[in-house]
């Protein structure tokens, strides 16, 4: 009796419903050798219907979707949808949105848990290995000798993972999305900011397209390709819940999330016993290279402590997107030549960990 009402109870767990989320999802059918958006009320629908076929392919497999007063019957393991009075076939897909190198199925991105594993996707293509490298190697002033920026030269990857993060990619394009409607607003036109200010090889600049993931960076809104180095568990909750306030530093440049344009910077924040240097201990270290929106930015050659955003614009309404510090002579700081490029975001979501890298100095 017992074991009958578990497996009872076991098979009625098994068809709960996952929860589905759709964020930037949506479906086309095929038609003419071109694909089309389905009408958001087809769309809808065939979420619904996706959602129960996903926690039980065997009775979830055909759906019957009427939209715009039409019924078609829709079968999820053939991916096709069938007229129901004319019996025209047709292929139908869903498209995840997501960048082009992802290799998640969209039903697994639908339905991503907080199970942190299934966000960490390992990367083996070499050429990547070998532009990160690079990025350890020779950004910055890892060149010279006589600072302890030196210790970048002999980085070794120990690995890299891309982050596959669902809901938080598309939080971050949704930001993208609010941050030019916000420029069109206030007739705001972009200045992209230079990478490799610090560094003498251009590496930077020469990886931004490699490390890309297949999904084109925004010139509009002044994405980038930055680094932020971290510890282990730190990237474990960026990877989770991206740059929010958890993230946030008491900086120098105001109270947000910071990157940077060399290694050598972001290795400052990596060991667990020394903070702020660039040490050679042989911990593993943790880099997270991110893309972030620098959008409107604001150049400050002045210390901005506390600030909780990035200044009021002078010309124009609203407020700038992000401040950048560039090498050079700094007002407020102990130390008065800032020697590293910095870039400090205050908006959550404004960055995406694209991928976290493990490394030994
Ligand atoms: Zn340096
Ligand atoms: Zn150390």
């Amino acid at each position: 009796e017992r074991e009958k009402k578990e497996a009872a109870e076991k098979r009625s767990s098994d068809v709960t419903p996952k929860p589905v989320a759709c964020h930037g999802a949506y479906w086309q059918y095929e038609m003419d050798g071109h694909w089309h958006p389905f009408s958001p009320e087809g769309n809808d629908q065939m979420f619904q219907a996706y959602k129960v076929y996903i926690s039980d392919a065997q009775n979830g497999r055909t759906a019957s979707i009427v939209a715009g007063g039409v019924e078609r019957i829709v079968d999820f393991q053939l991916m096709t949808q069938m007229h129901a009075s004319t019996k025209t076939v047709r292929q139908i897909r869903i498209v995840a949105g997501v960048p082009q190198q992802w290799v998640s199925a969209p039903a697994a991105l639908l339905t991503q848990s907080d199970h942190l594993a299934s966000l960490y996707v390992k990367v083996l293509d070499s050429r990547l290995v070998e532009q990160v490298t690079q990025v350890l190697r020779s950004t910055g002033h890892a060149w010279d000798k006589s600072v302890p920026c030196s210790h970048m030269r002999g980085a070794t990857i120990k690995s890299i993972h891309r982050i596959e993060n669902f809901p938080l990619w598309h939080r971050y394009k949704a930001r993208l999305a609010a941050m030019r409607e916000d420029h069109t607003r206030y007739n705001i036109s972009v200045n992209p900011v230079d990478l490799d200010l610090d560094g003498r090889e251009g590496t930077m600049s020469s990886s931004q397209r490699v490390l890309d993931c297949g999904d084109s960076l925004a010139w509009d809104v002044d994405e980038k390709i930055l680094l932020h180095g971290t510890s282990w568990d730190n990237a474990n909750s960026i990877v989770m819940h991206g740059f929010d306030h958890r993230t946030c530093t008491r900086g120098m440049y105001g109270d947000g999330a910071y990157f940077a344009g060399a290694a050598c910077k972001s290795h400052q924040y990596t060991c667990s016993k020394h903070s702020g240097k660039a040490c050679a201990c042989k911990s593993e270290r943790t880099l997270i290279i991110a893309r972030v929106a620098l959008g409107d930015a604001y150049h400050t050659s002045f210390t901005r402590h506390g600030d909780r955003r990035a200044p009021k614009r002078r010309q124009a309404s609203g407020n700038h997107d992000s401040v950048v510090v560039n090498p050079g002579p700094i007002t407020g700081h102990h130390n008065p030549i800032q020697l590293h490029q910095e870039f400090v975001i205050f908006g959550q979501e404004q960055a995406y960990p694209s991928f976290i890298v493990q490394y030994v100095p």
